[in-house]
């Protein structure tokens, strides 16, 4: 018996020391930059709390399984914390925990009063009914309760969840606590007090930063060409948002491979196109193209809103657009920022880029925190105003520092943290 376990626990425990440490190790380098002091890097390189729940759920058939769950708070110094809930079998520990410090960078970033979370069950939910996606969802809920509230951490959709697993994460934790509490989550329906604008954020995010970052390489974005990898939330609200910005979206792509136009896609129709048969392949007045030869298109902006490491070392010696905004998580590999860096290749880093969601996440909860909506006209704006004044204050971090965005970025987050922390003290 205490083989098998020994067994079945090394695997888990080897990715656990990759993940965590890699996000440990940028850190480090922001760190080193910051010249922060030692103090002050032990308490930001830890988690400041982890749990971890092992939980029945009884399946349609009668039977009974046992999940294993997470939800890791990073940092609670500027004020609640806030991250997506992921349900995916390959859940560790060690990804939540590298998710929950990204969280806070990217709040930081962007000025938003939280902290970073992130939680996640291990489960495939593909083979779930959704009585059983639903009777988890509940039961996850009320085992990580104690660290759940609109005032202390609050969960929002990430990987294979939705607003209507938000919708029940609600209602759990409202009917457990006797009242009903909107802001304990975000990215709800819109008519549980979801926000206007939620589901395209992270896609309209994308487009202003890229609309600043083209000012600052000295072309204009109207006219632009544009080739966006990937045509899900974020990709397709990217290509859509753009394309009414006046770029010319030239190549779009998702998992059955791409398509491409030199003299512009119609967004619109590739959208219905894709609504239709659930792939952009097929769309006629375009030719088809590889995913690995749409990244390497000649083309002014890239926006990558796939999945992570699409550039590598390998491809990024043949990237021809001059800036890459990555919508995506990670979809540059450190090697490939290196080799993009030497080429003149300007990259607009995850934790700015794709902040759109996070941000328009914390307008929910404030509308729901003061039980006042707004429209959708000021939700964009406000958007817009907040992922401006963010680009501004990173380029102006890296081009004072003399390095690169996602170096500046890192600056400006950690440096945030370490204030807030500094000012609150070690208690007691
Ligand atoms: P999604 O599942 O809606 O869309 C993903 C798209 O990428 C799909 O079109 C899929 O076919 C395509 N794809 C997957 N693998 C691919 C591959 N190997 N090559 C080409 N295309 C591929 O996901 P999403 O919500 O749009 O998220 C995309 C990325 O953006 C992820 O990295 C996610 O973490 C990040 N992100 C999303 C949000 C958000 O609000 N949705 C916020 C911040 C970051």
């Amino acid at each position: 018996m205490l083989q098998m376990e020994e067994k079945h626990a090394s695997p888990a425990n080897v990715q656990e020391i990759d993940l965590y440490s890699s996000a440990v190790r940028q850190f480090d380098i922001a760190a080193d930059i910051l010249r922060l002091e030692d103090g002050m890097r032990k308490i930001l390189s830890h988690c400041q709390r982890e749990l971890t729940v092992n939980f029945p759920v009884e399946m349609d058939d009668g039977s009974v399984q046992v999940l294993t769950g997470h939800r890791v708070q990073h940092n609670t110094g500027p004020g609640p914390s806030k991250g997506g809930i992921r349900y995916h079998p390959m859940v560790t520990l060690s990804e939540v925990k590298a998710l929950a410090m990204w969280m806070t960078w990217k709040c930081a970033v962007m000025g938003l009063p939280y902290g970073g979370a992130k939680g996640g069950v291990q489960v495939n939910p593909k083979l779930l009914s959704q009585n059983e996606l639903q009777n988890l969802t509940r039961r996850y809920t009320t085992e990580i309760q104690i660290l759940l509230g609109a005032n202390q951490d609050i969960p929002a959709p990430d990987v294979n969840t939705n607003p209507q697993i938000m919708a029940w994460i609600m209602d759990t934790y409202s009917m457990n606590v006797g009242y009903s509490v909107p802001s304990v989550v975000t990215g709800k329906p819109l008519s549980l007090g979801g926000s206007p604008g939620r589901n395209e954020a992270t896609g309209r995010g994308c487009v202003y930063v890229a609309v600043e970052a083209a000012k600052k390489a000295g072309f204009s974005f109207d006219g632009a060409r544009v080739v966006v990898q990937g045509f899900g939330n974020v990709g397709s609200s990217a290509a859509l948002i753009a394309a009414e910005l006046g770029a010319k979206i030239v190549g779009v792509s998702d998992l059955q491979g791409g398509i491409y136009n030199p003299h512009g896609l119609d967004v619109a129709a590739v959208a219905a196109h894709h609504a239709a048969t659930r792939s952009v392949v097929g769309f006629d007045g375009a030719e088809p193209i590889s995913n690995e030869d749409l990244l390497e298109l000649d083309c002014e902006i890239l926006i990558p809103c796939a999945i992570e490491n699409q550039i590598t070392e390998e491809n990024a010696p043949r990237i021809r657009a001059r800036m890459i905004v990555e919508g995506a998580n990670g979809p540059t590999t450190p090697d490939a920022d290196v080799i993009l860096g030497d080429r003149g290749i300007v990259v607009v880093p995850d934790i700015l880029a794709n902040a759109g969601g996070v941000t328009v996440s914390y307008f929910e909860w404030v509308q729901g925190m003061q039980w006042f909506p707004w429209t959708l006209e000021e939700v964009n704006s406000r958007l817009q105003k907040i992922m401006t004044s963010s680009f501004a204050r990173v380029y102006d971090e890296s081009v004072g520092r003399g390095v690169d965005l996602r170096t500046g970025a890192m600056c400006v987050a950690v440096d945030r943290v370490a204030e807030f922390t500094r000012l609150r003290g070690i208690y007691p």
